[in-house]
């Protein structure tokens, strides 16, 4: 496995940064996954786009292009050999403000530390497909920028931990207010009297790329909005399903031990995933 960083290619084992570099000692830092389908990067230009605007957000100036990062993704693909590109499960991008001695504020000269390399595929069995998953809801404890894919992710990754430790597949967070945001690591979709709702894109949640196609490609037979819907409505929902780069579309079934649509993946969510997967197919052959 091949890593880009800071300008050099080399083997992961033997890929560093410093340790006063402000994404290790502050999160103060960015990144996207991108997805490889056979061996090919999928929404490639989405991924580079917010990547852009996270940097933008966090007052980053970036040294790059888009232009210059694709072609910097391009060949991180073709230092690595075509079994392992094809076996990867997707591309990590991360870029920090770069190394400083530590203080909280920045100075805007600082040179970002840029890295990549490829991720293992993480597969999810045909049978979690077709039986679904399960969630537990947890505060929303994050601040009013989640829009910004920032790799400050305590609370994700302690919620994420609770649900594991708890049985359930994803944790799912829900305001003060009763309203739910988003999972740890995934936009969540409920269908109610053959409505699709999701949380609209603005800070409360990461705009996911997934989200963003099934909204598109939903829009052609199903009544879509993205409009804020409550704990209560979750509960009662028809059917509920997560989406997400690694995940694609994925149905729950259970949400903190309630069960949703009978404890089945429904029929509205079986046919958007299968809308993305075509969608897919027809990526693979372009
Ligand atoms: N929300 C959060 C908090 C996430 O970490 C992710 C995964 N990147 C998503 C949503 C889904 O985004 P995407 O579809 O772009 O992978």
């Amino acid at each position: 496995n091949i890593a880009y960083v800071n300008g050099e290619f080399v083997a992961l084992e033997e890929a560093t940064v410093s340790i006063e570099d402000r994404g290790f000692q502050f999160g103060d830092s960015i990144y996207e996954i991108i997805k490889l389908y056979n061996g090919k990067l999928f929404k490639l230009e989405d991924h580079i786009q917010r990547l852009f605007n996270s940097a933008h957000q966090i007052r980053l100036d970036l040294d790059y292009s888009k232009e210059e990062l694709k072609e910097l993704t391009q060949q991180v693909l073709e230092k690595n050999k075509n079994s392992e590109r094809k076996e990867a499960g997707g591309l990590y991008i991360q870029i920090t403000r770069g190394a400083a001695p530590r203080s909280h504020s920045f100075s805007s000269d600082l040179e970002p530390t840029v890295i990549m390399y490829l991720l293992p595929a993480k597969k999810i069995e045909s049978e979690i497909r077709e039986e679904g998953v399960t969630a537990i809801t947890m505060p929303e404890q994050r601040w009013q920028h989640c829009n910004i894919k920032t790799n400050n992710l305590l609370p994700n990754i302690l919620t994420s931990h609770r649900a594991k430790k708890e049985g359930a597949d994803e944790g799912i967070f829900v305001t003060e207010e009763g309203m739910v945001t988003e999972g740890t690591s995934s936009n969540v979709f409920i269908v109610n009297n053959d409505k699709i709702l999701t949380h609209p894109a603005d800070g409360e949640i990461l705009p996911g790329i997934t989200r963003e196609l099934v909204l598109e490609l939903a829009a052609d037979k199903f009544n879509v909005q993205e409009k804020k819907f409550s704990l209560k409505e979750l509960y009662q929902a028809d059917e509920v399903f997560i989406t997400s780069t690694p995940k694609e579309v994925l149905g729950v079934i259970e949400v903190d031990d309630k069960q949703i649509a009978q404890g089945e993946v429904g029929p509205i969510t079986k046919e958007i995933h299968k809308l993305y997967q075509n969608y897919i197919e027809e990526f693979k052959t372009r």
